[in-house]
């Protein structure tokens, strides 16, 4: 058993979520890993001893509960949560669906919001624990198609700076990462082509290289290995050849 505390991961299954594991891993943690599709979780590239994978929807209070205090049981108390687990279906909400907007609020704010209400309580009276929230560019600025997506993105901002400012005087670390375009499967959920293309269109003119997801895991590992007294509130992080 590690003496390293419990890591919970969200939206582990692919991308961000998926490298941070590995990281993690290899730093010895134990982790809890969630997704809907678990079997791909079983098939990374880890070291299983010390690693749970729990199903669960985020924006499922108690599906997401009930994974967290089994692993908790078994490793002690959360100390860092990531929410990762999002979705992008970017449109035009003129046409757009409305069932896509429901679940972009749904996964990326609700499930955040869960995902820290289960966590807080225990942080805030051992006065120890850190929650990194993923956002996105698109949390800041305004980008065409984007709308619902950055409705839900913007809502991020919103609730990790409050939240940060209410458990502050806790010792609880709330940090926010606001990646730029990567390479991961958050564009194959998109349904509408014309916003698709359009998107990969913007991303070719990067000249083919947007952000390695590694270097996410890389800046939520080095934001959580401060010392617990120092929190980086929030790091934007992109390729350098994206202007916007
Ligand atoms: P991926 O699509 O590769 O990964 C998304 C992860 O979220 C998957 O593991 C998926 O797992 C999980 N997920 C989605 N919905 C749910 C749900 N309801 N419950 C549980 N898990 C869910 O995309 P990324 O790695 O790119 O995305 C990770 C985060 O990074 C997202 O919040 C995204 O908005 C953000 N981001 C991504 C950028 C990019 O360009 N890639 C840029 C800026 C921000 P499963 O389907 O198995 O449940």
């Amino acid at each position: 058993m590690s003496n390293k505390p419990l890591i919970v991961i969200t939206g582990a299954s692919s991308g961000f979520g998926a490298k941070t594991a590995q990281l993690f891993n290899k730093k010895g943690y134990p982790l809890l890993l969630i997704a809907r599709r678990v079997d791909k979780v079983k098939e990374l590239p880890l070291n299983f001893e010390n690693v749970m994978v729990e199903k669960a929807d985020v924006s499922n209070m108690e599906e997401l509960k009930t994974a967290i205090r089994k692993a908790e049981a078994v490793y002690g108390p959360t100390d860092l949560l990531v929410n990762n687990a999002g979705v992008m279906l970017l449109g035009n909400i003129m046409k757009q669906d409305e069932k896509e907007w429901s679940t972009m609020l749904d996964t990326n704010v609700l499930g955040v919001l869960n995902g820290m209400k289960i966590v807080l309580d225990d942080m805030v009276k051992r006065e120890h624990g850190t929650i990194i929230n993923i956002s996105s560019i698109a949390g800041f600025k305004a980008f065409a198609d984007h709308a619902a997506y950055c409705a839900s993105k913007f809502g991020v901002h919103g609730l990790t700076e409050t939240i940060r400012q209410e458990v502050a005087d806790s010792n609880v670390r709330v940090s926010l990462v606001s990646p730029g375009a990567a390479e991961t499967e958050l564009l194959t959920h998109v349904t509408s082509e014309k916003s698709l293309n359009d998107y990969v269109s913007w991303k070719d003119s990067m000249g083919g290289v947007t952000l390695d997801p590694e270097k996410i895991a890389e800046t939520i590992s080095f934001i959580y290995e401060m010392p617990q007294q120092v929190t980086i509130r929030e790091v934007s992080i992109a390729a350098t050849k994206q202007q916007a």
